[in-house]
């Protein structure tokens, strides 16, 4: 079975990647012991999912480690907001608190449009330094509430025009049918 460090410690991201990767060993980054907070400061969803595919394969090389690294920097984008809150989607209230984010972007689009689209970004990072890139997206629009389980980032909020609830709403399989995460990782599959 093939390894592939995934340069993520997301339970939720780790949870969907692996369900679709069921033919991988998938490790985290607590599996490699890399505890190193990794500075997203890139522009763009690859710019960022890049950086930490790096920095994951220059740490694998001191431990003279040889394994292939996927990266995913995935967000929030929202039209009316001019696609924010976009690559901050983690950090949108200025901290990584899911309901504080939340909470920002619904009191952001009272009176206004609310269509939007998650998107994932993958970059398949490999030993010899090639790399490739992957992109899905999903689109939908923001709720005026919350609905369904509330676990995972803007799930709740994000009603899908594909499923007809929101992925908060939404079975694991479900969700896994059309979601920026799950698309960007078809496109991978059928081209690694
Ligand atoms: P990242 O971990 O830097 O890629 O941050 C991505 C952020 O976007 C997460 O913290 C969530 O707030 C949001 N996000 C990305 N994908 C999803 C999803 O599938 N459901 C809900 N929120 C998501």
């Amino acid at each position: 079975m093939k390894t592939i460090v995934v340069a993520s410690n997301n339970k939720h991201k780790i949870k969907e990647i692996k369900e679709i990767l069921a033919d991988y060993n998938i490790l985290t980054l607590s599996d490699i012991d890399f505890y190193d907070e990794i500075v997203e400061n890139g522009k763009t969803f690859e710019e960022n999912a890049l950086i930490k595919a790096k920095t994951v394969h220059n740490y694998l090389k001191e431990k003279n480690l040889e394994y292939i690294v996927m990266a995913e920097d995935s967000g929030l984008c929202v039209d009316s907001l001019d696609g924010a809150p976009g690559v901050y989607s983690a950090r949108y209230a200025g901290d990584h608190n899911d309901q504080a984010n939340r909470d920002k972007l619904l009191k952001e689009l009272v009176g206004k449009d609310k269509k939007a689209y998650f998107i994932c970004n993958i970059i398949l990072y490999y030993p010899n330094c090639e790399y490739k890139s992957f992109v899905g997206k999903t689109e939908g629009k923001i709720t005026e509430e919350e609905i369904g389980n509330k676990d995972f980032g803007y799930d709740c909020v994000f009603y899908s025009n594909e499923l007809n609830k929101t992925f908060g709403e939404a079975k694991q399989e479900e969700k896994n049918m059309v979601s920026h995460r799950a698309r960007a990782l078809q496109e991978m599959l059928k081209n690694m």
